[in-house]
């Protein structure tokens, strides 16, 4: 006898959870599986900054993005009573006078009260020859999230810890059939992140996606509450403890931390901090990237009982919330969906 959900999501990552609350506040039932191994959520540093790059460009649509974000991992941390997500600001160490120069400008103009100049620092601490700027910033401690999601998903029927593959679908006249799990749904939706095992449906969307890893290091003596930026981050665990990233590559796609990624990581860290550190952990994941860290997010054009959310990139904790409300309304209410993100536009030929 087989169970009913509207919504069935595969994938347990910042997509899928976002997309399940979503749904969830909307009234509609939703079964979430997860195969609890893998994906690139659980060892992301959650940092969530409006200010990126060397060319300190402004976070798309930070003004929208940041306050829907905001409000959504709240909501969640009072319907979980748990306690996830830190608005604090983070500071940027200047790594040449251009970019000083470059952030005087904009602080007046595009990063109008983002930014401003960093309290002084410990100079026993970091090295900052020409100083610092401090800006708006959060944090999402992602696992932590993810986990308090987990169990209230679980805690309302709307959980099960399984692999669900693209072969193990049935479309049938009405939505679809997973025998395997003896489930049938309305629609299901992939938020599998990146999958190198590609599924028939959207295995034509191109990947661009990243390699990326990150060190756990022991700082003794530094007391750093605030991220620092300076090329890479470094970011509070507590005790002494950061976490301190990423690299960026793209041959090969796996998980495995490499020599040449510690050391990239080391040298870069090397170049502002002062002090001793060891390192305690070594991660790498894949970051799912499709059109330059946009999101994509639609029903198939052809098979509209199947739909997707992918394409965080590196800016998951900032994008999901958003875009998966955006997904579930038309999801549930067949609302538009922005053409920048549909995923009709990716799928020049898809499989019919
Ligand atoms: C080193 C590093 C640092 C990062 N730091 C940040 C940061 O500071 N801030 C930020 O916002 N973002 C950061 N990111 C990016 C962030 O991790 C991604 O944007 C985000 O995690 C993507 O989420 P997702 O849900 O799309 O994919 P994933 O997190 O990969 O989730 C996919 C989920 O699907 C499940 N799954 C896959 N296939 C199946 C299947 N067949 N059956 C069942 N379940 C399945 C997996 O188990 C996984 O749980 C970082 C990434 C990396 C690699």
């Amino acid at each position: 006898m087989s169970s009913r959900a509207e919504y069935v999501i595969v994938g347990q990552g910042l997509a899928g959870t976002a997309l399940a609350w979503h749904l969830l506040w909307r009234g509609r039932s939703v079964l979430v599986v997860d195969r609890e191994r893998g994906g690139c959520s659980r060892i992301a540093a959650g940092l969530i900054t409006p200010v990126t790059g060397k060319r300190l460009a402004k976070s798309w649509r930070w003004d929208e993005l940041y306050p829907n974000a905001v409000a959504f991992y709240h909501k969640i941390e009072a319907e979980t009573r748990e306690t996830f997500f830190h608005q604090q600001p983070a500071f940027r160490i200047y790594g040449s006078e251009l970019e000083r120069t470059e952030c005087a400008k904009r602080s007046t103009s595009l990063l109008c009260g983002l930014v401003r100049l960093a309290a002084p620092v410990r100079a026993g601490w970091f090295s900052t020859p020409l100083g610092a700027f401090e800006m708006d910033a959060a944090r999402l401690d992602v696992p932590k999230y993810l986990d308090a999601s987990r169990e209230h998903f679980f805690a309302h029927g709307a959980y099960l810890a399984a692999e669900v593959e693209p072969r193990d679908i049935e479309l049938t006249a009405t939505g679809v059939r997973i025998p395997s799990l003896s489930v049938e749904a309305q629609t299901v939706i992939f938020c599998r992140g990146f999958d190198a095992g590609a599924d028939t449906w959207f295995g034509v969307i191109k990947s661009n996606a990243a390699k990326g890893e990150i060190l756990t290091v022991r700082i003794p003596g530094l007391a750093e509450a605030r991220v620092v930026h300076r090329g890479i981050w470094l970011a509070p665990v507590g005790n002494e403890v950061f976490r301190v990233g990423s690299t960026y590559t793209w041959e090969p796609l796996d998980t495995r931390p490499t020599a040449e990624g510690r050391a990239e990581i080391e040298s870069k860290l090397r170049e502002f901090l002062r002090l001793p550190f060891n390192v305690i952990d070594h991660e790498a994941a894949v970051r799912p990237v499709i059109d330059a860290g946009f999101p994509v997010i639609g029903r198939h054009p052809h098979f509209p009982q199947l739909a997707y959310f992918n394409g965080l990139g590196s800016k998951g904790s900032l994008l999901a919330p958003f875009f998966a409300d955006q997904l579930a309304a038309h999801l549930c209410d067949g609302s538009e969906i922005e053409e920048k993100v549909n995923v009709s536009r990716f799928l020049v030929h898809p499989s019919k």
